[in-house]
């Protein structure tokens, strides 16, 4: 367009296109699902506008919260418009193209190595997927506070905004049209569209609808045109009168029964979604591949893997909602990378079915960002903002039940992953049922055991039923993974404590001379070997009673011992002697003790101090 207003993409966005647009990437089906996700969103933002302003939403048809999708064969455009809030031309500058975001330069980097570009949307960057299969695209858009505008892009570094003088008024909204590559044709196929729509769309609590040919087939009087068609169609709003008068016609037609059929094509608007949602059904009634594919497009995971389990339970009392959540299969690529700014949340939040926000952060705490899913209340009222609603009293009763939910179903995992089981009498009778859950628990442990940690030492209420949950390696685990209870129940006759040690490796610590006499009296000591291990141990004291010692600290004591009084008098002068040649700056004390085997001597750390691999924690984060 001659007069529009031309921008360059901002660099990073650029790359990210020509990363799309010159892609092998066979599965091009995935932009139909990021338009139709940002669709739903725009459709999300205004029903919440509306909740407090009910004007917003216009009178008649503009007041549809719908998705309609048309083809147009001829000039090979697909279009998928929705009544949401639409865009403001400086909202079209910013969101198409001038401002990048954090997900962006992510996303390029990760698809220069081994990416999927499958996971356009969890970068935040779904949009750009269209050039998979237009050369040009044109977003029609009309914000309530702006006149109608189109942007424009043939995805060659740049874009054009103008005032919108050629089309139809959208009246609100946002209209996308995919001018078609050559090659991508197939998606001006309504059968293609209807089975990707329902493939991806499933969860989408929006109608959507495509603009459909229906074929009708019509009995005509044989010896007539076209001209009878009409008639044939009034027949079904045909008022008793008329009705008399069509059995008449009918008779006629059995006594000369030259008719013939005739094919005739018709358009309509087909609804291509079934929109009861997963959260208000009956959860007996709700299939595990139901849960799956509702996890898949919740989480905008489309890698195809199984979340690793769900929970969906509806709270009753004075505080009511219904939840669903879950733990996906794969950490995030940044879960852990920027803790402690990170969203609490990922979890949706609806009131009475509409959705309010997807960064309320006050539903669950920081360690439980993992999870994934959706809360629908019905305490909550609909008509506050989302800052009163942060404020509300019976969020606190919600953040409560969602933790005991989580955790419940973390231990069930657990629980029922047959390798977490000593039983093996168990193992045999379950074994088809239980085939499908072995390792899934150590599949959780490697992708979020960290949380669980950061949990023990965040979460003072469920200390010990995170604590539960804490997998680790240990003197005679065998390279495998072990937990708390399977420590306590191999436990030495008479032994008070649960031994521990903390380094950098197992390898390392396997060779630690502080191991020496336990392992030769056969004691278990667990390994830690993570450096957040050293935080969680200042916070885990102790467990069904049993106090946890870290072995390289001083004042280890490992059962009762008859000789140590009279080691202690014979070698008082020797003690004597090295504290002086030590000196005090060097050393605190100097003590007879029980724990080596082999090592003449060893340098352990007080009780109460840092042990040596917290100092090297602290060096390393100070440097
Ligand atoms: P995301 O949806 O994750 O934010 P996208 O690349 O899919 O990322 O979309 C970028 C932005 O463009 C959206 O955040 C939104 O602000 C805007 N946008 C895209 N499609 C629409 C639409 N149909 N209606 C209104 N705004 C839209
Ligand atoms: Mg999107």
């Amino acid at each position: 367009r001659a007069d529009a207003e031309k921008f360059q993409f901002q660099a990073e966005v650029s790359r990210l296109m020509d990363i799309i647009i010159n892609s092998l990437y066979s599965n091009k089906d995935i932009f139909l699902r990021e338009l139709i996700s940002n669709a739903s969103d725009a459709l999300d933002k205004i029903r919440f506008l509306s909740l407090t302003d009910k004007e917003i939403l216009g009178e008649g048809d503009v007041a549809k919260l719908e998705i309609q999708i048309t083809l147009d064969k001829e000039k090979k455009i697909l279009s998928i418009r929705d009544r949401g809030i639409g865009m403001t031309k400086e909202d079209l500058i910013k969101n198409l193209g001038t401002i990048a975001k954090s997900g962006t330069s992510a996303f390029v980097e990760k698809m220069q190595t081994s990416g999927d570009l499958n996971l356009i949307g969890q970068f935040g960057v779904g949009f750009y997927s269209v050039y998979l299969v237009a050369d040009y695209v044109e977003v029609v858009s009309k914000h309530n506070d702006d006149k109608q505008y189109v942007w424009e892009s043939k995805a060659d570094g740049a874009f054009a905004i103008s005032e919108d003088v050629w089309n139809e008024p959208l009246g609100r909204g946002t209209e996308i049209r995919l001018h078609l590559r050559d090659e991508a044709q197939e998606y001006l196929d309504e059968s293609k569209l209807k089975e990707l729509v329902k493939k991806y769309s499933e969860f989408i609590n929006f109608p959507i609808h495509l603009w459909a040919s229906k074929e009708v087939e019509e009995e005509v009087p044989a010896d007539e045109d076209e001209s009878s068609d009409e008639e044939e169609t009034s027949e079904s709003k045909s008022s008793e009168d008329e009705g008399e008068e069509d059995d008449a016609e009918k008779e006629e037609d059995q006594k000369k029964p030259k008719t013939k059929t005739v094919k005739k094509t018709t358009y309509d608007w087909e609804l291509l979604n079934d929109m009861k949602a997963v959260w208000l059904r009956n959860p007996k009634e709700v299939t595990d591949e139901e849960y799956e594919k509702f996890y898949h497009s919740l989480a905008k995971d489309f890698t195809g893997e199984k979340p690793l389990a769900w929970s969906h339970f509806t709270a009753e009392g004075d505080v009511e909602f219904k939840a669903v959540l879950f733990v996906p299969p794969k950490a995030p690529h940044d879960l852990y990378e920027s803790y402690y700014n990170s969203k609490n949340s990922n979890l949706k939040l609806y009131v009475r079915r509409v959705f309010i926000s997807d960064e309320f952060d006050d539903l669950l705490p920081k360690y439980l960002n993992f999870l994934k899913g959706l809360v629908d209340s019905d305490t909550l009222p609909l008509n506050v903002s989302r800052e009163m609603l942060q404020q509300h009293s019976s969020l606190k009763t919600i953040k409560k039940k969602l933790i005991r939910k989580a955790l419940d179903m973390i231990r069930k995992l657990a629980d029922e992953d047959p390798d977490e089981s000593n039983d093996t009498d168990k193992k045999d009778i379950e074994e088809s049922d239980s085939n499908e859950k072995k390792g899934q628990y150590t599949k959780f442990w490697n992708e979020f055991g960290k949380s669980i940690k950061l949990g023990i030492i965040e979460d003072a209420t469920n200390r010990n039923r995170l604590a539960k949950l804490l997998r680790f390696e240990t003197t005679k685990s065998d390279g495998k993974l072990t937990s708390l209870d399977q420590y306590i129940s191999r436990m030495k006759s008479g032994q008070k404590d649960i031994f521990y040690i903390t380094g950098t490796s197992k390898d390392q610590l396997q060779k630690s001379p502080f191991l020496e006499r336990l392992t030769k009296k056969n004691y278990e000591v667990i390994f830690f070997t993570d450096p957040v291990d050293e935080y969680l141990m200042q916070y885990l004291m102790d467990y069904e009673d049993k106090k946890f010692q870290n072995v390289s600290k001083e004042g280890l004591k490992i059962g009762k011992d008859s000789k140590d009084k009279e080691l202690k008098e014979s070698f008082k002068e020797l003690t004597k002697w090295w504290k002086g040649a030590l000196a005090a700056e060097n050393v605190d004390d100097v003590k007879i003790s029980n724990r080596l085997a082999d090592s003449p001597c060893v340098v352990v750390t007080s009780k109460y101090g840092w042990s040596s691999n917290m100092e090297r924690i602290m060096q390393s984060q100070t440097l």
